[in-house]
């Protein structure tokens, strides 16, 4: 019997519909047992069952015409789940799998990981079910418009600022800006991942991806390793796999596959950024177009196979749950090294058990995926402000986050007693960062 076990009782209880969000809470219980052995006075303030329960959850209806003239039917999320530090700052997801459980789980992630960046910003996250793949830009529009109308009275530049997401990128955020601004006649920091001349942030579009890379570097060097001619798988092929790709590759990585949802390329010579920046960004195409492109590179049916191709460094990218206990052990036979999640809790609970009882260095998403919000903060900064910083004053300040982060969840981990236990460090952490201001602040 553990000593939270009440507590994940009456999550599940009062969340059985809900796996992905259970699955997120399980695992921050888990880490928290050695905490409250050390501060017992954490369980008589109330506060772990405070912070599992969102302070507030907004589902709405979001109809809109498309271009037959028909009307469609999707429904909105916004979870604002904690704004003890700042206000609630978490992306919008589109995407037809979106659902409350779903949105909870990314809500609560992001509570920790932000307080991980060391800037003031909450947890929240939100999306729809809605699916852009294969609408024209004008459907695009008035779905943005009709989910901003409602999601507008939600939201504001001190309460909640949303950002990007999967299927959320410049031009939903554009069209979400603009309606926000028509309704309120404000222009304000309201979202982050605009447009650069609209208050947007450089840096913001590589972040993530970067920012993975250099919060994995930290780690790879503070265990005698680096990312030089290191074989490297990376999946998914949207914003975070796309610049942890450039930024890997700039590390002297080789990246020799990347995937979509329907497969993935192999490319003996390393990736050809280019050739996957035209099809992904500009064209929006499957990835299986790269082989008749790049000579010497296999197209195989099925995303999951990716884990299969032997590598010294894996970095999942894509979705949650996508890296699963079986391609674990065989990333393990391969000999990975090291594993540092650019996605949201894209391993399964068993994936985890097996690289940390394999000495594979294991870096999980909320810490090593904080570069997107970090650099969303910065952009919030320099809205206050009224100015913009440069590209390589941005991305400095990037690297010196991930490399806090990196250090601030080492540190915990080995103060714990739970040394190399990332997933234990900043769940710790960043759990520590919120508890104590909610407890500062009244019940
Ligand atoms: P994108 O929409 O740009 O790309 C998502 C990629 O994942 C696409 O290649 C997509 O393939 C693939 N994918 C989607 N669903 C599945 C699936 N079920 N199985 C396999 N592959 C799939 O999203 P992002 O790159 O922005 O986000 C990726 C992950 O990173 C998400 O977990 C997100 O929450 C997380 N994240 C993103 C941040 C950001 O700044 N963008 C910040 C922090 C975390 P296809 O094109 O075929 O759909």
């Amino acid at each position: 019997m553990k000593k939270l076990d009440y507590i994940k009782d009456a999550v599940i209880a009062r969340n059985a519909n809900d796996p992905e969000f259970l699955q997120a809470v399980e695992e921050v219980l888990d880490s928290l047992e050695i905490v409250v052995e050390k501060r017992p006075e954490l369980l008589t303030t109330g506060v772990i069952e405070r912070i599992v329960e969102p302070e507030r959850q907004i589902m709405f209806r979001v109809s809109w015409v498309d271009d037959k003239g028909v009307v469609q039917v999707n429904r909105g999320f916004r979870v604002q789940f904690n704004s003890a530090i700042g206000p609630y700052k978490g992306g919008l997801r589109f995407h037809p799998s979106v659902n409350l459980s779903i949105v909870k789980f990314l809500g609560f992630e992001q509570i920790f990981k932000n307080a991980l960046t060391t800037l003031p910003m909450g947890g929240g996250k939100g999306g729809s079910d809605f699916d852009p793949k294969g609408k024209t830009d004008g459907e695009i529009m008035r779905f943005c418009q009709s989910f901003m109308t409602e999601l507008s009275r939600h939201i504001g530049q001190f309460t909640d600022v949303p950002a990007g997401d999967i299927g959320v990128g410049g031009r939903e955020i554009g069209y979400m800006f603009g309606q926000y601004k028509k309704l309120r006649n404000e222009f304000s920091g309201v979202l982050t991942g605009k447009g650069l001349t609209w208050g947007g942030s450089l840096a913001r579009t590589e972040a993530t991806g970067y920012g993975l890379c250099y919060l994995t570097d930290a780690m790879l060097k503070d265990h005698n390793e680096t990312f030089m001619n290191k074989t490297t798988l990376i999946s998914g092929s949207g914003n975070v796999a796309i610049y942890a790709c450039q930024k890997a590759t700039a590390l002297g990585a080789k990246v020799v596959a990347m995937s979509d949802s329907q497969g993935f390329v192999y490319d003996p010579n390393g990736i050809n950024l280019d050739v996957m920046k035209e099809l992904k960004e500009v064209k929006r195409a499957r990835i299986s177009e790269y082989v008749t492109i790049v000579s010497g590179a296999t197209y195989t049916a099925g995303c999951a196979n990716i884990w299969n191709v032997k590598c010294d460094i894996a970095l999942p990218c894509a979705t949650q749950n996508e890296l699963d206990g079986t391609a674990a052990k065989t990333l393990l036979n391969n000999g990975c090294i090291a594993v540092a999640e650019g996605a949201n809790m894209p391993c399964t609970p068993e994936a985890i058990e097996v690289f940390q009882t394999n000495n594979v260095l294991y870096a999980p998403g909320k810490a090593s995926n904080a570069g997107g919000v970090a650099t969303s903060g910065l952009e919030m900064t320099q809205n206050s402000m009224r100015m913009s910083w440069s590209f390589e004053e941005v991305d400095a300040k990037l690297k010196e986050i991930m490399e806090t982060i990196y250090a601030d969840i080492s540190t915990t981990a080995k103060e714990f007693g739970v040394e190399d236990n990332f997933v234990a460090g900043a769940n710790i952490a960043g759990f520590l960062k919120v508890a104590d201001a909610m407890i500062s602040q009244g019940i």
